[in-house]
């Protein structure tokens, strides 16, 4: 059926093919896949803790960066506000694999962070049972806790401008977005940080909850090599 040039020729074209079949894993975007090196937070540590509900799911995995982000961000928030806890909520599964809570949350680069809240008595809030949502007046949908504009745009601020990790996005409702930059202006905070943390924050897409109960933080994709590279790299030394 076919002529000697042409059968090397089809053999030839379906090397190729499986060749670059087999090779896909390497292709894809090392970030678009499931968690591949977790790093684990500690379910408490300076200034944050991982209240019951989210420490029971057992969330608490990230890329290094995004678990080192956490952990500064909290220090910093505890020092900037002594006796300061924040109260995180969930990252992803050690092995990525899909929650039933969540679509995200599987390649180590999100974060769930309950908002800092003042109770009755005007200090800060424990931790709820549940997310709390808060409206456009910044009260809790619980009646008792009331939205912390100083702390959370503390939070904001302290995430954006941590070396640790790149924050891509934060969201988060636009009601308690615009408290924040209010918050800020009201502040005289320079207008550098609060064009960028409105640019870093914006409402979750139209067929998620709008986020009116925690910060979804997204760090970046890590700069470097592709994973397998340095896979390879590291089979090759051997
Ligand atoms: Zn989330």
């Amino acid at each position: 059926m076919f002529r000697g040039a042409q059968r090397s020729v089809l053999v030839l074209a379906l090397l190729g093919t499986w060749t670059w079949l087999a090779a896909a894993p390497a292709r894809a975007d090392r970030c678009a896949a499931a968690l591949r090196r977790p790093v684990e937070l500690a379910v408490s540590g300076p200034g944050f803790t991982i209240p019951d509900t989210w420490r029971r799911r057992g969330l608490r995995y990230g890329t290094r960066g995004l678990v080192r982000l956490v952990e500064r961000v909290a220090k910093r928030m505890k020092k900037s506000f002594p006796g300061s806890t924040l109260h995180v909520a969930d990252l992803s599964m050690p092995n990525g694999a899909k929650t039933a809570w969540h679509h995200t949350h599987q390649s180590g680069r999100d974060a769930d962070l309950l908002f800092y809240a003042i109770g009755p008595d005007g200090q800060p809030a424990p931790p709820p049972a549940d997310m709390v949502r808060y409206g456009v007046t910044g009260r809790g949908e619980d009646g008792l806790r009331r939205f912390d504009s100083a702390r959370n745009w503390s939070l904001v601020r302290a995430l954006i401008t941590e070396p640790a990790a790149r924050v891509e996005k934060i969201y988060v409702a636009p009601w308690l977005e615009r408290r924040l930059i209010d918050f800020a202006r009201s502040r005289k905070v320079n207008a550098g940080i609060i064009a960028r943390a409105a640019k870093v924050m914006a409402p979750p897409g139209r067929t998620v909850p709008p986020h009116d109960d925690h910060f979804h933080v997204r760090i970046a994709c890590p700069a470097g090599p592709p994973i397998t590279a340095e896979l390879g790299k590291r089979r090759r030394r051997r």
